[in-house]
């Protein structure tokens, strides 16, 4: 602990005594006053024991935080902020953005009781699954699918259904980590399919399919998207149509991880790279699966999608009830499918559509006025510029992909460029950054409605808090 910081914290009544203070402390009394002042005291001198601070915030910073614990009650710990990073998908953000997805009808829907599991028309109990299973069918051509809490429970339901006990092969190339604890070959372990490693780090012909079928009693093919890094270089991969040939050939069903994937094409989100699940359901896989909150820029899910007769082993597995989705998942994922049953509206209106279909040039013009408006309610503290920058899709979706956007680079004499980026995670609605040579970046691509007036705001505030100084 550092016990010259804890010497160094105001002392409460030199803080309730600051003028920036006088005005919330008439209109609250002092008991109230002393209270909150007190409280944030308490948190600065608990962030310094647990070293999640390196100094004692300043007097107005201080003053910012008490007047919010007053205003605010008790802050909501999951709560809006403005994502200025420029990664689309942005997991430790909540990863797709859902816009006016949630709709007044969506939240009308849920707000009471809803027909989950009931048919209205018949009076006797149904499946939750029916609310979406319909439309997963016609936006991207299967014929049957379900539904479960989120991609890597459907990769272990599908698994587990199909595979169990089986010899499955699978790429060497393709054992990847997803992230935390989530390995493929762990997970097969788990679900008890047999792993079968065929190919090379680098490459994996459809010969090898062959091969672990005919010589090592391979029953079940599984293909994962590699979709957190990529291989260059000297390497091949097999194909889903070449997989499935092979498939079809020995009568082993092949199941593809898609993971991040466009549910029809990736042209509709104006990119060139890219899965699609419609397509690699027309090109011969027997089960799909892929993440709602991904590219498809939903609520997080899991959704399977491929032929009855496997879909069907995953509806009655036991399994099923440990990973069922809940009501508000699938309201948003009925809300989300039906605008992808027209791909115009959906590239219009799911917001990381949007956001991928932004060119540079249209962003740029966006980080320009951002600029001024920047400039105009900040007293030349900070130096404002627009600038090209490179996004991202994130979320582990499109490896080595970037995208031109435009952000507005942020520098100050008065403040160091961390110290920017600290005040602005601490301002009313928080906002995110990235640092990029010595300067911060506000990028526009990943901003949502309302979110220029949250980030004006937020520098009206820094404004404040530097001037005092
Ligand atoms: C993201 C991903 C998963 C895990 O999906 P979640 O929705 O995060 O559970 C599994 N497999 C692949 C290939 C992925 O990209």
């Amino acid at each position: 602990m550092n016990n010259d910081m804890m010497r160094r914290i105001p002392r409460v009544d030199t803080i309730i005594s600051l003028d920036r203070l006088s005005q919330i402390r008439s209109e609250t009394g002092s008991a109230v006053m002393r209270n909150a002042v007190r409280e944030c005291i308490d948190e600065i001198r608990r962030d310094i024991i647990e070293e999640k601070i390196s100094e004692i915030p300043s007097d107005n910073e201080i003053c910012a935080m008490v007047v919010r614990r007053i205003k605010g009650g008790r802050p909501r710990s999951l709560r809006r902020v403005v994502n200025a990073t420029g990664v689309v998908i942005h997991t430790n953000l909540g990863r797709a953005p859902l816009g006016d997805i949630l709709s007044e009808g969506l939240i009308d829907a849920v707000s009471g009781y809803c027909n989950l599991e009931y048919d209205i028309e018949e009076g006797h109990r149904s499946q939750r699954n029916l609310h979406v299973e319909e439309l997963i069918c016609r936006v991207t051509g299967a014929e049957a699918a379900v539904v479960v809490n989120n991609n890597a429970s459907a990769v272990f339901l599908a698994l587990n259904s199909i595979a169990s006990g089986r010899r499955t092969a699978v790429s060497r190339g393709e054992l990847v980590e997803i992230g935390g604890s989530f390995r493929v070959p762990d997970i097969m372990a788990s679900s008890g399919a047999q792993l079968v490693e065929i190919g090379t780090t680098n490459k994996t012909k459809p010969s090898d399919y062959i091969m672990a079928v005919e010589e090592k009693g391979a029953e079940v093919l599984l293909k994962v998207h590699t979709s957190n890094f990529r291989i260059e270089g000297f390497s091949q991969t097999t194909d889903i149509e070449e997989l499935s040939e092979v498939g079809r050939k020995y009568g082993c069903p092949v199941i593809y991880d898609l993971g991040a994937a466009f549910v029809t094409d990736r042209e509709m989100a104006g990119m060139h790279e890219g899965g699609s699940v419609r397509k690699s359901l027309e090109e011969g896989a027997d089960i799909v699966m892929f993440s709602g909150d991904k590219l498809m820029g939903s609520v997080q899910a899991g959704i399977i999608a491929g032929k009855k007769e496997y879909i069907d082993l995953m509806r009655n597995n036991s399994f099923m009830r440990m990973l069922r989705p809940d009501k508000l998942q699938l309201a948003v994922l009925e809300e989300t499918l039906s605008r992808y049953l027209d791909p115009e509206e959906a590239a219009e209106t799911v917001p990381v559509m949007k956001m991928f279909r932004a060119g540079a040039e249209q962003l740029m013009v966006e980080a320009a006025s951002l600029k001024e408006e920047l400039v105009s309610v900040t007293d030349g503290q900070f130096s404002f510029e627009a600038v090209y920058c490179e996004d991202v899709a994130g979320g582990g979706s499109l490896p080595g992909v970037t995208m031109k956007g435009a952000a507005v680079a942020v520098d100050s004499a008065y403040i160091s460029v961390s110290g920017i980026e600290r005040l602005l995670r601490k301002s009313d609605t928080p906002v995110v950054s990235r640092i990029a040579e010595g300067r911060l970046l506000l990028s526009v691509r990943t901003l949502c409605p309302g979110d220029r007036q949250r980030l004006i705001r937020a520098f009206e505030e820094l404004n404040t808090i530097v001037k005092g100084e």
